[in-house]
């Protein structure tokens, strides 16, 4: 008898039905020929990550590739269509299910369990009681099959708007029986979008071609990529959209945090929770993405929108004292010049009055660099560096509603994710650039004066004596952003950002103090309208 195998390394344990399954994967003859599938310990090799540079086993992910090319053409999936190899991985499954790794759960690879939209489908039916347990990882048919045996054939008579998805026609069911059929044969092969695997596909990372998490650990998960899903993927848009400073990688995992968490503490002004993090200084106001939150239930939240109140100011203003860089360069002179003139919630939701419009001015000065085709210039200001480092937080708790952690530990990381991460941010950035000034019900003000175009003008002026390779990045990522799919674009901006430079040039850090000094006159510009009308007044639609 061989020494038993351990696999998983300090205190993270691998489930042991999840080390029984990849022993029977491993000698199963639908694997079979799977390069490096062994170690010299006898130990299976699970896991291929792309991010090999070093080793013996450096080769295993390009090889496995290879291998899942020659194992689609066997089973006739044309590896030139799109999503060739989890459709591969799927139909090579021997049994369709898997234990997860984490908690050892058995689960169906195939879409069949409830997302959150079909979940509130159902808890909306007028016969629906509260007490009626939801939950996401019950198998559809079991769920439908409850709801029928709770409130009998009402229910079928809902379900076509239950069960509603893009792709999908839902016929009129007159009996359980055919319900359940229908979903089986012709629901859920069509993978619709309000069903979300028991496991998704990963192929060639994985042995099995799955991730070895599967939905019920998946964001609760130990290892880096799937906490960087759960934090990563949420990130606020707006912090995109509004070109924010910070360092977004690490704002991202303590909101993640929060959700996963925290977040059940009470809100900052007293409701129970579940509470969402709220960043003090609205990121639509020129506030930058950074560590520190405060806790607000969803009315709180969505009632605030982007207005201040006093209490925000002060907080900021104490965050600001204790070394955090709470505002973004665009909006700080502005905010410098009156930030000690808030008193009370009136002063407050003025100075966010005050914000809003240099906002604009700052969106309307980045788009004139977008159409001068300066796009290189303008990635150099997403902070697209902070990307190449995992967080942790250590001591990380919740202290009067606002998050608070002793120390706070970076660690180099090179993973395809984060390349994923750096172009999701290149391209809703520079979207923003187009979208910001379609919206019609803009109350749009934005300060045209002399020293801002003269300002502007010089950064352009600049920009165009970059070296040669940059401006031959200007038109690369011009041709990007002509791509009409969101994928494609992606791609794009991962092509790009390979052959970004580490060092801008020169004429990057000019052009950028130029745009800080066009900035600066916005900021005492508005600044000295802090008794406007305009501004003074106590409500007036604010977006
Ligand atoms: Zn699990
Ligand atoms: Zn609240």
């Amino acid at each position: 008898m061989p020494p038993k195998v351990q696999y998983g390394s300090k205190g993270q344990t691998w489930h042991p039905d999840f080390i029984a399954y990849m022993e029977f994967v491993a000698a199963h003859p639908s694997y079979a020929g799977m390069p490096d599938a062994y170690t010299d310990e006898n130990k299976i090799q699970w896991e291929a990550p792309s991010n090999r540079g070093s080793g013996r086993f450096k080769d295993t992910h390009g090889r496995r590739l290879n291998w899942w090319r020659r194992k689609a053409r066997e089973l006739g999936i044309p590896i030139n269509t799109d999503k060739w190899i989890s459709k591969a991985a799927k139909k090579l499954h021997p049994t369709g299910k898997k234990p997860c790794k984490r908690c050892g759960r058995m689960m169906e690879i195939r879409y069949v369990y409830p997302r959150d939209l079909l979940l509130n489908r159902v808890r909306k039916l007028s016969c629906i009681e509260s007490a009626f347990k939801l939950d996401r990882l019950e198998h559809i048919v079991a769920l439908v099959g409850r709801l029928h045996g709770q409130y009998g054939r009402k229910i079928l008579e809902e379900l076509p708007v239950v069960l509603r998805a893009s792709g999908v026609n839902v016929p009129q069911f007159s009996s359980l029986a055919e319900c359940l059929e229908w979903i089986e044969k012709d629901y859920i092969p069509a993978e619709p979008s309000v069903l979300s695997p028991g496991a998704m596909s990963n192929a060639p990372d994985r042995f099995d071609g799955f991730h070895s998490f599967n939905l019920c650990c998946r964001g609760v998960a130990d290892t880096g990529r799937h906490k960087d899903n759960l934090s990563g993927y949420v990130t606020d848009r707006r912090v995109f959209e509004y070109w924010a400073d910070g360092d977004w990688i690490a704002a991202d995992r303590l909101m993640g945090a929060i959700r996963s968490g925290l977040g059940s503490e009470p809100c900052t002004r007293g409701h129970c929770g579940p509470c969402d993090a709220d960043h003090i200084g609205p990121i639509s106001l020129g506030f930058t993405h950074h560590t520190l939150f405060q806790l607000l239930c969803k009315s709180c939240n969505s009632a605030k929108n982007n207005r201040m109140s006093l209490s925000d100011v002060q907080h900021l203003l104490r965050a600001e004292a204790a070394g955090a860089n709470v505002i973004s360069w665009h909006s700080q002179a502005l905010w410098d010049f009156r930030k000690n003139s808030v008193s009370n919630d009136e002063t407050a939701l003025r100075l966010s009055k005050l914000l809003r419009d240099n906002r604009h001015s700052f969106m309307a000065i980045l788009r004139r660099i977008e159409r001068a085709g300066h796009y290189a210039f303008l990635l150099s200001l997403l902070h697209l560096d902070y990307a190449d480092f995992n967080v942790e937080f250590q001591g990380l708790e919740v202290v009067e509603h606002l998050t608070r952690f002793v120390a706070e530990k970076r660690k180099k990381r090179t993973t395809k994710y984060a390349l994923e991460q750096k172009a999701r941010r290149c391209r809703i950035a520079l979207e923003s650039l187009h979208t910001y000034f379609k919206k019609k019900n803009r109350n749009e003000f934005v300060i045209a004066l002399p020293e801002t175009e003269l300002a502007t003008i010089a950064a352009i002026a600049v920009l165009k004596e970059s070296p040669d390779e940059v401006r031959k990045l200007d038109k690369q990522i011009a041709r990007v952003m002509k791509l009409r799919k969101q994928n494609a674009v992606d791609s794009g901006f991962r092509r790009v950002l390979r052959r970004i430079p580490i060092r801008w040039p020169q004429q990057f850090r000019i052009a950028r103090d130029s745009l800080g000094a066009a900035m600066a006159a916005v900021g005492e510009k508005l600044s000295a309208q802090w008794y406007d009308e305009r501004y003074v007044r106590a409500e007036d639609a604010f977006d």
